[in-house]
């Protein structure tokens, strides 16, 4: 996977690897100042709820496991919990809440609710190696792949693929999803490495190789993320280019920020090349939908579980972000994304949590290429 850029179709997707590159260095570009703006560098998250499937005691005490929080006056009045703390539920809907957190019938992940959490800057709590390792983290890991494990068929999970003829296309997209997601954060600890001997930071490629390159699957996983998060952009574009992002204090900055949106959006109008609607048809599908879901909220919940607060945090955000495209993409039909019928499609944690999982992936694939380049310098210089 070093050597060689995958080539040809992104299976399940109507979009190849060379289309994504092309556009990868660019959208990365525009997501990175996107991410910085105020808009979409605050989140409000709950980091200390209690593990809800088992006692976790997996407290990592690394100084890069912490996390900064924002003090609430620092954030723009639009943007506080009390002006967004009302769940909108539409009539055909049912709200379902549990202490912290709740979801709607459409919803792909439990949500925090706004009662407790804090106020993060996400761009000062960079996602990179933390330390946090051991049975926590396999803990972690080994539950969240036990998720996938649908009623129609049951077998181990974790480290394969399930063989496709005992497989449906659904739960083959889900593991592809987990799986990428896991690869994207595994190279942004590889990439942002703590070198012990230097005391540096900066890329390992001996951990690239041995956690993803010796693994395509796992690389061609990461582009199909990116693909399934760009139709989703593209598909909910309109609604974002409405969406109130006033709020910076200056004309010029919430300008900026629906800008760098908008170059986002039209680069993913052009490569999002995915196909929803070929999933969730046969006789099952709705109960398969269902399943769908409660699978990946569970992963949610089992965020809950990660002995690491930074590391917490970026799983919530990410696990929110394909959450929240996935809403986009199976449960909103193209009259509910007509945003002056319904404007309060997603809440700004969700559009917050999108944009900022879209970035993450797209840095992966940019950091891909870095590792290609040091594994042809190193070949080279032998
Ligand atoms: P792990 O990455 O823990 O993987 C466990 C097992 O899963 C592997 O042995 C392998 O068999 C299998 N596996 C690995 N990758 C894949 C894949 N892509 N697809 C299928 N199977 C796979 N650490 C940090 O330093 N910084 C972070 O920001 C961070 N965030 C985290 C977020 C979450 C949600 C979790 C659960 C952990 C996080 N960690 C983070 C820890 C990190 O992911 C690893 O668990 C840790 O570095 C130990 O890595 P490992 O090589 O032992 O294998």
């Amino acid at each position: 996977a070093c050597e060689q850029f995958p080539k040809g179709p992104i299976e399940t997707t109507s979009c190849d690897f060379e289309t994504v590159e092309s556009v990868s260095d660019d959208l990365y570009a525009q997501l990175r100042d996107l991410v910085q703006t105020p808009f979409f560098k605050y989140f409000r998250a709950d980091l200390y709820r209690d593990c809800p499937f088992w006692q976790e005691n997996g407290l990592c005490m690394n100084r890069e496991c912490g996390i900064t929080t924002v003090d609430e006056s620092e954030i723009p009045e639009a943007w506080r919990a009390k002006a967004l703390s009302k769940v909108e539920v539409s009539p055909k809907q049912e709200l379902h809440q549990l202490p912290g957190c709740y979801y709607r019938d459409s919803d792909f992940c439990f949500l925090d609710d706004m009662s407790e959490g804090d106020y993060i800057d996400l761009s000062v709590n960079p996602e990179r190696f933390t330390g946090y390792t051991g049975p926590s983290a396999h803990r972690v890991w080994k539950s969240i792949y036990e998720e996938n494990c649908f009623g129609i068929s049951q077998f181990d999970t974790l480290n394969a693929l399930p063989e496709d003829s005992k497989t449906c296309l659904e739960q083959r997209v889900y593991y592809k999803i987990i799986s990428g997601m896991h690869a994207s954060i595994s190279t942004h600890i590889c990439h942002d490495d703590f070198n012990q001997t230097t005391g540096k930071w900066g890329p390992n490629l001996q951990c690239f190789i041995n956690r993803i390159a010796s693994y395509p699957e796992r690389l061609e996983y990461m582009y199909f993320n990116a693909v399934l998060l760009l139709r989703a952009v593209a598909r909910i574009g309109p609604y974002l280019s409405a969406y109130d992002y006033c709020g910076t204090g200056t004309h010029e900055g919430d300008q900026y920020t629906l800008e760098k949106l908008n170059n986002v959006i039209s680069i993913a109008q052009n490569v999002g090349r995915f196909d929803e609607t070929t999933l969730f048809r046969g006789p099952n599908a709705q109960v398969l939908k269902e399943e769908f879901k409660q699978h990946f909220r569970n992963v949610s919940r089992i965020m809950d579980c990660v002995g690491c607060d930074k590391c917490r945090l970026w799983g919530k955000v990410q696990t929110s972000g394909v959450g929240t495209a996935l809403k986009i993409l199976f449960e909103l039909d193209q009259s509910a994304l007509d945003p002056k019928i319904n404007h309060n499609l997603l809440t700004r944690s969700e559009v917050v949590a999108l944009m900022n999982t879209l970035h993450r992936f797209t840095e992966s694939l940019v950091a891909v290429n870095d590792f290609r380049k040091m594994w042809a310098r190193e070949a080279h210089s032998q």
